[in-house]
């Protein structure tokens, strides 16, 4: 959720302060089980403003996928280190806040192709319930182009991460990255 107030107005997402751009915008997300209700707050010079968002619950999906090599699913301790190295790489960039008036655009979808894996889905590897899945995989050609979705900074370009391959992270400001 993307919004605008005046410059120099504080806003808070329950208790969260949210960082706020020059022109104003401010951005938050719900998590996959958010509560029923957030509330954003916002003040200016005077009194502060509370705003009530009623969340709808969504049903998520299941994803089962079997035949997956174990040493995916179940990764060897000196993999694990090699997961750890890239979890880390990818939560330095998470940590960015960078000062960006990116996220007033519109998104557009980076790539035309069959949806191939759903935001939330619980996925089960190999019949082993493992954590839901954190983005939305859209299947293409190898070797077709990518865009991004709105503008923004290039963060990290991996070669080859464990989990994802061949890997680039995009920062498109106040926290917004993927
Ligand atoms: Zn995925």
């Amino acid at each position: 959720m993307v919004g605008k107030v005046a410059p120099n107005t504080q806003v808070w997402f329950g208790d969260q302060v949210l960082p706020v751009s020059h022109a104003g915008l401010y951005v938050f997300g719900l998590a996959r089980n958010a509560a029923p209700e957030v509330t954003v707050k916002t003040q200016f010079d005077s009194d502060p403003v509370v705003q009530t968002l009623v969340v709808q619950q969504r049903i998520y999906a299941e994803q089962k996928i079997n035949g997956l090599p174990a040493k995916k699913v179940n990764p060897e301790p000196k993999v694990r280190l090699r997961i750890n190295a890239d979890n880390s790489k990818i939560g330095a960039v998470r940590a960015s806040l960078t000062q960006a008036e990116w996220l007033a655009q519109p998104w557009i979808l980076p790539v035309d192709g069959r949806i191939s894996g759903v935001y939330g889905a619980r996925r089960i590897l190999n019949g082993v319930p493992k954590s839901p899945h954190n983005g939305v995989d859209i299947a293409a050609p190898a070797g077709t182009p990518i865009v991004a979705p709105i503008a923004g900074q290039v963060a990290l370009v991996h070669e080859d991460m464990f989990y994802t391959g061949k890997t680039i992270m995009l920062d498109h400001g106040l926290g917004v990255t993927w």
